[in-house]
């Protein structure tokens, strides 16, 4: 029976938390992979949350690398620049939520927001989540899947893998450096991995060309698509989901950054 794929929407919500772990999972070149255990500033914070989807995701807003306050205004709404990640794993009743970030740059030099944040504040360093607001649970087995992601993809992909089984078959294309093994990225033996080297100058070129050399499905419905990394990315991937029949709203394609 060909798999489904249904889009729940979530009230919004924002919640206090604060930094309780951290973890340099992997590192490649001057980039790392840093895992937050972000807990409950106040007991009750997490009460409702839920990301049952593979690629479900919240937004981040955190304070100065130093622990300082995320910037408030007068009427005590959060300021600060959001970003976006996926939900690595949760537990609401011990008050904790696991995200993967991507830090890029050299050690004390790290580029962006959330990166030398992840990399440096001190634990107890306050932070404010929004969402998710919104889910994309996919439902059945789908007979085969390509799943072609970049780095910043890379912790919604071993969810989908977790998700989808040790029998599922198809693609996985992957623009990383990293060892897939010290993410906790174990691919079935069904699925042919192809690991493509990134070119900063032309993030995301490499996965457009991968997916548009494999073959079109046999049958459209049952061929899952997941296909995230730069913005790119969209458009050649829209264009190739047409050409094999399948429906844009029946996969998960999108700009996870720009470069
Ligand atoms: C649905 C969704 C889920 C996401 N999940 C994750 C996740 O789980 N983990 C994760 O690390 N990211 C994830 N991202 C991507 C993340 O939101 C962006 O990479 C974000 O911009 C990083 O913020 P920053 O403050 O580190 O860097 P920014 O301030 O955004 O950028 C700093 C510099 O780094 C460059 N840059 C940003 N991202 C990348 C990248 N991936 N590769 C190369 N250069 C980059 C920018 O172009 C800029 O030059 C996700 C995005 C979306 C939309």
């Amino acid at each position: 029976m060909p798999y489904s794929l249904a889009r729940h929407p979530f009230p919004p919500a924002e919640r206090r938390l604060v930094l309780a772990e951290r973890t340099v999972l992997a590192r490649a070149g001057t980039d790392s992979f840093v895992r937050l255990r972000l807990v409950e500033a106040v007991p009750g914070e997490l009460a409702g949350f839920v990301a049952p989807g593979g690629g479900d995701h919240v937004t981040v807003a955190v304070g100065s690398v130093e622990g300082g306050d995320v910037v408030v205004d007068d009427g005590g709404s959060t300021r600060a620049e959001f970003r976006t990640e996926t939900v690595v794993d949760h537990s609401v009743d011990e008050g904790w939520i696991d995200l993967d970030v991507l830090v890029h740059g050299e050690p004390g030099a790290e580029l962006g927001v959330i990166g030398p944040w992840a990399a440096r504040a001190p634990l107890g360093s306050p932070a404010v989540m929004r969402g998710p607001k919104g889910s994309v649970v996919l439902s059945g087995v789908p007979g085969e899947v390509v799943l072609a992601g970049d780095d910043s993809a890379l912790p919604a992909v071993r969810r989908y893998l977790r998700m989808l089984g040790p029998s599922i078959t198809g693609h996985l294309l992957l623009e990383t450096r990293f060892g897939l093994a010290a993410l906790g990225i174990e691919p079935p033996a069904g699925l042919s991995v192809s690991i493509l080297p990134p070119d900063p100058q032309r993030s995301s070129a490499a996965l457009a060309e991968a997916l548009a050399a494999l073959r079109a499905p046999a049958d459209p419905l049952e061929r899952f698509v997941f296909a995230c990394g730069e913005q790119s990315l969209v458009a050649p991937g829209r264009a190739l989901l047409a050409a094999w029949g399948i429906d844009v709203e029946r996969a998960v394609l999108k700009g996870y950054w720009k470069r």
